[in-house]
């Protein structure tokens, strides 16, 4: 893959997930799932969190991981014969296992944690939750996935094919919008959908500790982590974390030390 190619496929990448986003937010506000309370601030904040994360990301690996794929010429892939279709296929299934793991491992550790409560601390539920990721979680998941990436030695499309739809589904499963009950029941055999993963980010800690899949839901029913639905239902559940529902909390400067706050409440590790 030429530098020309991976420069065209990152345009095309942020074009297409920008277009998901404004789909999404007119959806949101066409059909949305629960009560909007929270206003553009809080939005941009989320944005601006990301903002941070991926010029962070930029500095210390400004080759990505999909020209580090392109760089790495070891891996399991480079030893044994495998028809193209079939390392895609599989590659793509391990990465999804991969971040499923990752994801458990932010709720178990006490220092990953307070990380990843930068997530969940969010009082509301839409798109824009779906890129509010700290700094501190982003560059430990950027290195575990270039191990990942390492280990197999996969193609660089596979890689770009994985991170285009994670970013997607992350959107996607935190938006605040109404999908068909008969179309979620299906599709949630299969992948995350915005009702699924909304009872991850309940403010219950049991509830909180299930549906850590990011695209496939098929890692949650495996594992013994799936939960269908939230016992205060979809409407009146509440969102994000005890100790972080003040309106300073919430703040972009008290986002970026978040980590390094100590609570008196603690809401994980389990
Ligand atoms: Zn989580």
């Amino acid at each position: 893959m030429t530098l020309l190619s991976l420069q065209r496929l990152v345009v095309i990448k942020s074009m297409a997930i920008v277009a998901l986003l404004a789909l999404l937010v007119a959806w949101e506000a066409w059909r949305p799932r629960r009560a909007v309370v929270e206003g553009w601030g809080r939005r941009l904040n989320n944005l601006g969190l990301i903002a941070v994360s991926t010029i962070l990301v930029r500095l210390i690996v400004p080759m990505g991981a999909v020209g580090f794929a392109a760089a790495w010429h070891s891996g399991l892939w480079h030893q044994v014969a495998v028809p193209p279709v079939l390392q895609t296929g599989v590659s793509l299934v391990v990465l999804d296992l991969a971040i499923y793991w990752q994801h458990r491992a932010f709720h178990f550790w006490p220092l990953l944690w307070r990380a990843h409560r930068v997530h969940h601390s969010d009082i509301a539920f839409d798109a824009s939750l779906g890129v509010r990721f700290h700094p501190f979680e982003i560059l430990p998941s950027y290195a575990y996935k270039l191990l990942v990436v390492a280990i197999f030695g996969m193609a660089p499309m596979d890689v770009a094919i994985y991170e285009a739809s994670l970013l997607g589904f992350s959107l996607l499963t935190h938006a605040n919008a109404v999908l068909p009950a008969s179309l979620d029941r299906v599709l949630r055999w299969i992948v995350i959908t915005p009702d699924w993963h909304r009872v991850h980010h309940s403010i219950h800690r049991d509830e909180m500790n299930a549906n850590f899949g990011n695209i496939l839901s098929i890692w949650d029913r495996l594992f013994g982590t799936a939960r269908e639905g939230p016992r205060d239902g979809h409407v009146a559940m509440a969102i994000g974390l005890p100790e972080f529902r003040a309106p300073q909390a919430q703040r972009f400067p008290a986002l970026l030390i978040q980590p390094f706050m100590s609570t008196s409440v603690d809401t994980a590790p389990p």
